[in-house]
């Protein structure tokens, strides 16, 4: 019996290994469904050209913080289930032969929250791309900040903004890719101040997620209240690229901002 991926949009099967060389897009209706960072890595970096940088930086519990379970224990199973050291990965990389300071968030990892750790690589990525005089991109995917590390994780929005800062008087490009969901902190800080926001198609990009919303305002929403469709409408975004052509799509932004 053959493993078929069922799509929940359009309802159709498709045989798991085509939906996995599809990039996890559903080839009938286009539903961009979740990648891990490794096989986005593998999608938009020249074949053996990613060279991961800062990976000795994890994240221990500074707080001593327990909700439900210890931080420190949260972090040991979201390595195990991730196959992630954080929640974002980075590194250099060549794309089409280019080279570039490439950022990549992953979801599965503690939702994407953005703790201290997250922060300092991106800090590290950032000033990797000055030293090189290289664009950087980044792949943005978050619920926000992480709890667990309190003020120290609203801090990380000021510290990546200011770092990008950097990068932009130092006049190089920065391309932000929104993936699905893309929220909070991250949402209100260095995925907002790109030269150029790319979207994956139906992915959320907003402060306060949808059903918080509705809770506050006790309003009904537009049912694409803050997905890339509405986004673009309301000038939040710069274009919606499909997956498998946002490689060649990077390709030609940077060689227009490069000037090669
Ligand atoms: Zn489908």
């Amino acid at each position: 019996m053959t493993d078929n991926f069922k799509c929940d949009k359009c309802g159709s099967q498709t045989d798991r290994i085509d939906f996995t060389g599809n990039n996890n897009v559903c080839p009938v209706c286009n539903k961009h469904y979740y990648i891990d960072s490794w096989q986005r890595i593998k999608m938009i970096a020249d074949e053996g050209s990613f060279n991961e940088l800062a990976a000795n930086i994890g994240s221990f519990d500074f707080l001593g913080f327990t909700d439900t379970k210890p931080y420190s224990q949260r972090i040991k199973e979201a390595k195990e289930k991730s196959n992630m050291s954080e929640a974002v990965i980075v590194g250099g990389a060549k794309i089409n032969g280019i080279s570039c300071a490439i950022g990549i968030m992953d979801f599965g990892f503690m939702g994407g929250s953005m703790g201290s750790v997250v922060g300092e690589r991106i800090r590290n990525l950032s000033e990797y791309a000055i030293t090189n005089r290289i664009p950087l991109i980044l792949f943005c995917s978050s619920g926000g900040a992480r709890m667990q590390e309190g003020i120290i994780s609203l801090m990380q929005m000021a510290k990546t903004v200011s770092c990008i800062r950097r990068l932009k008087a130092s006049g190089l490009p920065y391309i932000s890719v929104i993936t699905n969901p893309t929220t909070g902190g991250v949402s209100a800080s260095f995925a907002t101040i790109a030269d150029i926001i790319i979207s994956e198609p139906e992915s959320l990009f907003c402060f306060a997620g949808p059903r918080v919303v509705r809770q506050t305002i006790k309003k009904d929403l537009p049912s694409d209240f803050g997905l890339a469709e509405r986004n673009i409408r309301n000038g939040q975004i710069d274009m919606i690229v499909n997956r498998n052509e946002i490689k060649g799509i990077i390709f030609r932004l940077i060689k227009i901002f490069l000037k090669v």
